[in-house]
């Protein structure tokens, strides 16, 4: 690991929300006293009825029980738009940059959204969804999909997003799952040059639902799709009929907001449950601090709306903040691999946000492709979703953010709502592939894996829990609040779970090591796959790399690496035999890789993470076991890997 520090310019550390002073005076607060620190930070979305109750949570084994603001009233929807509309009424919330480079981005102003978003309420309650019914939506990257989230908040429905790359059963699924009144949908949907046909997945998933269940579908491209009168209704339509008011409904503190599922890296996804007050509070306050957004600022964050990143940092926080949040419909590589930074330059991004998955693949392709942009209206960049290896930090770094803009890396979960551990830009040094410091309000314990014993000191690794409630908290997995206990309460008591492992350094701060059910131990030594795979990736021909433990007769582990190489590298036993030497001289001799296969492509969720899970069944000979893989993006490569498993040594 890299012991490089990068701390804050001068310049920043004087100009951000957040410096090293007040974040110090500010955490410290907001551990030794909760209650206060949110009962004021609370204040900074609107209330209908103010709380007089800040928190009662509980995290004991049999009654694990969340509630934040419980007495406080609010609308979510009001408070993303409604409250900005004396103020910024014609500033534009929303940037709409279309799959094709060729069609005309959009601008979408504080004033239209609120236009909007009370259309599709009202259609909504045409369509007779009422507080708390449940909502699909199943949507491409379009403002509509933003409309159909803020439509639900404001009439207390409460929405569950299916990413628009899941198949039809996942659909159908899902809306048995929560037993959704309608799905909004659109006609098809353009994404890196091609279609998906939005509306016949939901067509064959609703002949598995309850024929009460209506569609309501947005047109996208106008294409033909099949229509059952009664139950799909035209959205573009009814639309110009409906009025464009409706008036917020008063919903606690604790109504649901939204449900979603888990990206299914490590098994089945869960349906975690999001309430309405606390979640805003943390969602809005992380998104001010840890990206620095500041007036005017021109934000993107490349998720989709389909995870949790896309509704804590495209949707809720950057508009309850009064944001310019830019929603982008295509893919990083389409029509070139330059396309982000085309984006960036064409509107003069600020704070970019995106996944580790994305920058590798770019990094694979050159530096040309980012070097012909001009990328230098960016200040801050982010990253999400898995651990950052240190070269492509570094790469990021050097070549996009040309070595001037702070990169946060947060780390966080479905499950926790908002950012958890992440470097704040003003206040911070980074470290290349370090998640850094804890956010406001959130206590993190390294505990000893078998004795479930707090770790206190530094230099340490362990597994990585919550000592305490924070307010974005999942409250429950839906209709199941026992897999909710089961899940993150009862493995260590008295603490949330996380499944991550993680390092505290010597200085103090925290190294996300990978999740704990892919730490491999080698003779003894307990590894996590974040640190091999990282020095892998660091050679210059290996372009990916997922490492998994398998029964080994003496070592009981033994080390099993799928590597993916540049373009253009041809795999020879001689690079086998260099990428081991490289490992054992980067990390030491413990971790020299037993076997390499060579891997064309490795199997990740349709988030784009590695799921290492089902490399562990093919490493250990098992394929007959491979578990929930619902949500593996491409089912090929998979069987590539199976396939090729004798293809190394
Ligand atoms: P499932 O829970 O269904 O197995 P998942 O854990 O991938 O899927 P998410 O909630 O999308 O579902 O992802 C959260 C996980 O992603 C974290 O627990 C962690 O393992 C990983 N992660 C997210 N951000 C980071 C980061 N910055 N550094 C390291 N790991 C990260
Ligand atoms: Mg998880």
């Amino acid at each position: 690991m890299s012991d490089k520090t990068y701390p804050p310019s001068a310049e920043l550390a004087a100009s951000a929300h957040i410096n090293s002073d007040t974040y110090d005076t500010m955490y410290a607060a907001s551990i030794s006293d909760p209650e206060a620190f949110w009962g004021e930070h609370g204040k900074r979305i609107d209330w209908i009825k103010p709380y007089t109750k800040v928190k009662n949570t509980s995290f004991a084994p049999g009654n694990v029980d969340i509630k934040w603001f419980e007495d406080g009233t609010l609308n979510v929807s009001a408070n993303c738009i409604d409250r900005h509309l004396e103020t910024r009424g014609n500033q534009t919330a929303i940037i709409f940059e279309p799959d094709d480079p060729k069609e005309q981005a959009q601008s979408i102003s504080y004033a239209d959204l609120h236009r909007r978003v009370c259309r599709m309420a009202n259609i909504l309650e045409e369509l007779g969804v009422r507080k708390g019914d449940r909502v699909i939506i199943y949507m491409p990257m379009i403002p509509e999909a933003a409309y159909a989230m803020l439509a639900c908040a404001r009439i207390g429905a409460i929405h569950s997003i299916v990413f628009a790359g899941f198949s039809s059963d996942a659909l159908g699924a899902r809306v048995n799952g929560c037993d959704a009144k309608v799905v909004i949908t659109a006609d098809t949907a353009p994404r890196g040059g091609r279609k998906t046909a939005l509306k016949s997945n939901v067509d064959a998933a609703l002949l598995h639902c309850k024929d009460t269940v209506k569609c309501l579908v947005v047109k996208r491209t106008g294409d033909q799709t099949t229509w059952i009168d009664g139950r799909d209704f035209d959205y573009n339509e009814m639309a110009f009929e409906a009025s464009d008011y409706c008036k917020p409904a008063e919903m606690n503190a604790e109504d649901p907001l939204f449900i979603l599922y888990t990206s299914g890296s490590t098994g089945q996804p869960k349906g975690v449950v999001h309430t309405t007050g606390g979640y805003l509070v943390q969602a809005a306050m992380s998104h001010q601090y840890t990206f620095d957004y500041q007036e005017g600022d021109i934000y993107w964050c490349t998720a989709d709306v389909g995870w949790v990143t896309g509704h804590s940092y495209i949707v809720y926080g950057p508009l309850a903040n009064g944001a310019t949040t830019l929603m982008f419909e295509g893919v990083p590589t389409y029509p070139d691999a330059s396309r982000f930074w085309q984006v960036c330059e064409k509107h003069k991004v600020n704070q970019f946000y995106t996944a580790p998955t994305a920058l590798r693949a770019l990094m694979g392709q050159g530096n040309e492709f980012v070097e012909r942009c001009d990328l230098s209206s960016l200040r801050i960049l982010g990253t999400v979703g898995e651990p950052i290896n240190p070269e492509a930090w570094n790469w990021y770094n050097d070549v996009v953010g040309g070595g001037r803009c702070p990169i946060v890396d947060t780390w966080w979960q479905t499950e926790t709502g908002a950012h958890m551990m992440t470097p704040l830009p003003g206040a911070h040094a980074t470290k290349p592939g370090a998640a850094m410091k804890p956010f406001f309000g959130v206590h993190p314990v390294v505990l000893d894996p078998q004795s479930g014993e707090i770790i206190e000191c530094n230099d340490v690794e362990g597994v990585l829990c919550m000592a305490d409630s924070w307010p974005s908290q999942m409250r429950t997995v839906w209709g199941d609040h026992e897999r909710f206990e089961k899940t993150y309460f009862s493995d260590y008591k008295g603490y949330y779970f996380a499944g991550d492992g993680c390092r505290r350094d010597a200085d103090g701060d925290y190294w996300i090591t990978g999740r704990v059910d892919d730490v491999i131990n080698v003779s003894g030594h307990r590894m996590g796959t974040a640190e091999v795979e990282s020095a892998l990736v660091a050679h210059a021909s290996v372009a990916e790399a997922a490492v998994v433990g398998y029964p080994h007769d003496i070592k009981g582990q033994g080390i099993y690496c799928y590597v993916t190489l540049m373009n253009g590298v041809e795999p020879t036993d001689e690079l086998r035999k260099e990428l081991r030497t490289w490992v054992r001289t980067e990390i030491g001799p413990i971790a020299s890789p037993d076997l390499i296969q060579w891997a064309p492509g490795l199997p990740k969720t349709r988030s784009g993470k590695i799921m290492r899970r089902i490399l562990r069944k093919i490493a250990e000979n098992d394929y007959g076991a491979l578990g929930d893989t619902s949500t593996l993006a491409e089912p090929a490569v998979v069987d590539d890997l199976i396939e090729n498993r004798m293809n190394k040594a």
